[in-house]
């Protein structure tokens, strides 16, 4: 095949081989924990190259050894995930909790420096802020809009630039849509390496990814999903990846296999099946959030509306950055009614199609209220600073038809009043 075929065409093919697995179009789930060796000296051949203990031979791949290091659902997840970043290598997990905790303790040391951007997820928050200290790492925060200089200075005021190991960021951030400049991020990285240390840069693309944001194109080194939103799809499995060079990925996948973390054979196959139709489902849940956030900007119970697509050149920087690094304006948004938590809730209690549940990124619509659900931890003041008020509400667009989904928030609007 000469044509360099498109990653949505790919997806039921790419790294599967029907021979090796009796001639079935679709792979198995290998629910298998080990593997035979063909040969004792076959084995030792593995093991040799699985640990390390020398390099692989020109066409000599990872044989297969045992589950916790490799299984054929997992290499071939991981091996079509590439394709959408376009990176050297993957690794699943079980959750996108541990592909995000793998990687920030692989890339972290006792006395170490992590520059993060804030809001972040709930899970990784907590992470950063609660349990690294217990390890002596210890973290400062940047917020969308903050310029390169001024990111430098809060590096510099904590007296341990030198240390600075990992900068790790979400984009767009969570509930409000703000932008962190991936490409600015990177400089700042480079402005901390030296000869004899890289700062590197791990981006939270589950937002935006695996199609709409490509996170190693504007330099990150690391790009880490919960594939249990967009990629996963269907509300029915946890997983997570991080994807980067093959050098980086190995020190992942070393961790991994000592964490034991990796995903199980059958939530690989679950992703593999989700994969087919990554590319229709986000491409719909795109459209539609697009019909919504065209609605809720004209509807008068509605007081602002958060998404991606409502950013124009009025908004100077955010209009920039948002367009070289976001392909689309996305499947969230998020919006205030007019009142505060009782009538937020009104409109929650009275959905009848789009359900009432936190997640994202699934086939069904679904809303919550960030201020008492998934941003409830974050300190009240930044909560205000942040614009995550009682009025505030989030929601992931699904593959409904649109007007259905529209004439169910309009409904629950009205039973508002
Ligand atoms: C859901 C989510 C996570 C955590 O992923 P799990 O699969 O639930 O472990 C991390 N980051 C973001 C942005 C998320 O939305």
């Amino acid at each position: 095949m000469t044509r360099k075929m498109k990653p949505e065409s790919l997806m039921m093919s790419y790294g599967y081989k029907p021979e090796l697995s009796e001639g079935a179009v679709k792979c198995p789930i290998f629910q298998t924990s080990t593997f035979v060796f063909k040969s004792a000296e076959e084995g030792k051949a593995f093991f040799e190259v699985a640990y390390g203990h020398r390099s692989a031979n020109e066409g000599e791949e990872l044989g297969l050894i045992y589950s916790r290091i490799n299984n054929p659902d997992l290499e071939i997840l991981e091996n079509r995930l590439t394709l959408w970043d376009e990176a050297e290598d993957c690794a699943v997990f079980e959750s996108g909790m541990s592909a995000i905790t793998t990687v920030l303790l692989e890339f972290l040391k006792p006395g170490d420096l992590l520059l993060i951007s804030s809001p972040l997820y709930g899970g990784s928050d907590h992470f950063i802020k609660g349990i690294l200290p217990k390890f002596g790492i210890c973290a400062a925060e940047f917020r969308a809009g903050q310029s390169k200089e001024e990111i430098i200075k809060i590096v510099e005021a904590t007296g341990c630039a030198d240390k600075l190991a990992l900068i790790y960021i979400e984009t767009p951030a969570n509930p409000t849509n703000d932008i962190i400049d991936i490409q600015g991020s990177k400089e700042v990285a480079e402005y901390f390496s030296s000869d004899n240390k890289t700062v590197y840069l791990a981006v939270d693309n589950t937002y935006m990814g695996p199609l709409w944001q490509h996170p190693l194109k504007h330099g990150a080194d690391l790009v880490l999903y919960s594939a249990t939103k967009y990629i996963g799809g269907h509300s029915d499995v946890i997983a997570g990846a991080c994807l980067g060079t093959k050098e980086l990925i190995k020190r992942v996948k070393g961790l991994r296999t000592f964490l034991g973390n990796m995903a199980s054979p059958n939530t690989g196959w679950l992703l593999l099946r989700s994969l087919e139709t990554l590319k229709a489902r986000m491409d719909i849940q795109s459209f539609n959030a697009d019909k919504v956030a065209q609605f809720l900007n004209e509807h008068k119970l509605v007081e602002k509306v958060y998404f991606l697509g409502n950013i124009t050149e009025k908004d100077g920087d955010r209009f920039h950055i948002k367009n070289k690094q976001c392909l689309s304006n996305g499947g969230m948004i998020s919006f205030d009614v007019k009142g505060g938590e009782k009538e937020a809730f009104k409109f929650l209690n009275s959905l009848k199609l789009i359900k009432l549940a936190v997640s994202l990124g699934s086939t069904e619509s679904l809303a919550e209220h960030p201020a008492t659900m998934t941003h409830v931890d974050v300190e009240p003041e930044l909560r205000k600073e942040l614009s995550i008020t009682e009025k505030m509400i989030r929601l992931s667009v699904g593959v409904e038809n649109y007007e259905d989904i529209i004439y169910d928030i309009s409904q629950a609007l009205e039973a508002i009043q």
